[in-house]
C-alpha cells in the first residue's frame, strides 16, 4: 500500500508533457508533440515542454525586461499609477491563459505568444514606432509586429550556438501572423487567436482605467460609451452605495469578467457548431476566436471614443511630438555616426545597411535610455 501510493505521488512528475497534455488538451489545441520543431536542432529537455521553454526563453531576454521602462500609451512624466509594456503584457498573458484554459487550449503556447506579443515595440509607444517607419520610408518601412519577428530570430543574442531565442515554429508563425494579417493565406492556430483576443479586451480596459486615473476623463465620459453604461448597470444591479473610485475598480473588474465570458462562451459555441475536431480544421474555419457581435460593436465605439479623446488628447500629442523629435536626432546623429553604436549593430550595417542597423539599436532602448542618449549625442 505504501509502495503504490507514494508512486502515485510520484505519478505526475513522472508524466511527460506529452502524455499530460494529450490527457487535458482539446483535439484542435497545439499539442506540443506535433511541434514542427526548432530551426536549429536542440535535444528535448527532460522535463520542460517546447513551448515552456520558448516561454523561459523570453522571459530571460533583454528584450522582455526592457518591457519595463517603455511607454504603452502614457508616459513616466504622467505618474507611476499607469501601465507600461511589461504590465499590459502581463495582463494580456493573465486573460490568454484564462480563456486558453477554459477552452483546453495549449497554456504554454498561449503564454509564450502573449508575452512575446509586443516585444518589437520601440520607446514612446505608437509615436515612436510612427518615427521609426518615417525614417525607414526608403528602406522598407517599421512595423512593431515585424520588428518583434527580428528580435526573436535574430537581434536577443544569448546563445554560443545560433542568433536570436531559437524558439518553436509555432511561436515564430503566431508572431510573423500579426503582421499583415489581412493577407495572410491561412488562420493562425487558435492560441494566437486568443493572443489577439486578450490584447484587445486588456487594452481596452486598462487604456481606459489609466486615462481615468490621469484625469484625461471622467467616469461621466465613459459612460457615454455603451460598454462602460452597460458594465456599470450590472455593478449597481449587485450593489447600491460605491464610492466613485469603487464604482470605477469594480466596473473595470466587470467588463474583463463580461468581454472573457462572453468570448469563452461564443468561442466554445463557433468550435461546436463547425465541428472543430483538428489544428487543421481550426485553421480553414473562419476565426473561431470571437466575441459576440453585441460586444464587437460595443468595443468599436469605445475605441472611437478612446482614439477621440485620450490617444489625440491634447497633453499625449504634446508628448508625442517631442518623443518624436528626440528620435529623428537620435536617427539622424548615429547614421552620422555609426560608430557610436554597440559592436553587434555596427557589424551588421554592411549586410542590412545602416539606417536598418540604427533602428535596430534605436527600437531596443527604452525610454529613459533614449531620453539619455538623445541628451549625451545631442548635447543638451
Ligand atoms: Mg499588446
Amino acid at each position: 500500500m505504501a509502495t503504490s501510493s507514494s508512486e502515485s505521488r510520484r505519478q505526475p512528475s513522472l508524466q511527460t508533457v506529452a502524455e499530460r497534455e494529450a490527457l487535458l488538451l482539446a483535439p484542435y489545441a497545439m499539442h506540443s508533440a506535433d511541434s514542427a520543431g526548432r530551426k536549429y536542432f536542440e535535444p528535448e529537455h527532460p522535463y520542460r515542454g517546447p513551448f515552456q521553454r520558448d516561454r523561459d526563453r523570453i522571459i530571460h531576454s533583454a528584450a522582455y525586461r526592457r518591457l519595463g521602462h517603455k511607454t504603452q500609451v502614457f508616459t513616466g512624466e504622467m505618474g507611476d499609477y499607469h501601465r507600461s509594456r511589461l504590465t499590459h503584457t502581463l495582463e494580456a498573458t493573465s486573460i490568454a491563459r484564462t480563456l486558453g484554459r477554459a477552452l483546453r487550449l495549449n497554456e504554454d503556447l498561449i503564454e509564450a505568444l502573449t508575452l512575446a506579443h509586443d516585444l518589437g515595440h520601440p520607446p514612446f509607444g505608437h509615436a515612436g514606432e510612427d518615427t521609426l517607419d518615417e525614417c525607414l520610408r526608403q528602406h522598407g518601412g517599421f512595423s512593431h509586429n515585424r520588428h518583434g519577428l527580428r528580435i526573436l530570430e535574430q537581434l536577443e543574442l544569448r546563445y554560443p550556438d545560433f542568433p536570436g531565442l531559437n524558439l518553436s515554429r509555432e511561436v515564430l508563425d503566431g508572431q510573423a501572423a500579426r503582421i499583415d494579417k489581412d493577407t495572410a493565406a491561412r488562420r493562425p492556430l487558435l492560441e494566437a487567436q486568443v493572443v489577439d483576443a486578450a490584447d484587445s479586451v486588456a487594452y481596452d480596459t486598462h487604456d481606459a482605467d489609466d486615462a481615468l486615473q490621469i484625469k484625461l476623463l471622467t467616469l461621466d465620459d465613459l459612460l457615454q460609451c455603451g460598454l462602460w453604461r452597460e458594465a456599470a448597470a450590472r455593478v449597481r444591479r449587485r450593489y447600491s452605495n460605491l464610492s466613485p473610485v469603487e464604482l470605477r475598480l469594480t466596473v473595470l473588474h466587470e467588463l474583463i469578467d463580461w468581454q472573457v465570458s462572453d468570448l469563452m462562451e461564443q468561442a466554445a459555441g463557433r468550435i461546436a457548431a463547425a465541428d472543430i475536431q483538428s489544428v487543421a480544421a481550426a485553421c480553414q474555419a473562419p476565426p473561431l476566436i470571437l466575441a459576440s457581435q453585441e460586444i464587437v460593436e460595443l468595443k468599436a465605439e469605445l475605441e472611437r471614443f478612446l482614439f477621440q479623446r485620450v490617444y489625440r488628447h491634447p497633453q499625449i500629442l504634446q508628448v508625442r511630438a517631442r518623443a518624436q523629435e528626440k528620435l529623428r536626432a537620435l536617427f539622424d546623429h548615429f547614421v552620422s555616426y555609426p560608430q557610436q553604436m554597440p559592436e553587434s549593430f555596427r557589424q551588421r550595417i554592411a549586410q542590412i545597411g545602416v539606417e536598418r542597423s540604427v533602428v535596430d539599436y534605436l527600437a531596443g532602448m527604452t525610454d529613459r535610455f533614449a531620453q539619455r542618449e538623445y541628451e549625451r549625442a545631442l548635447g543638451v
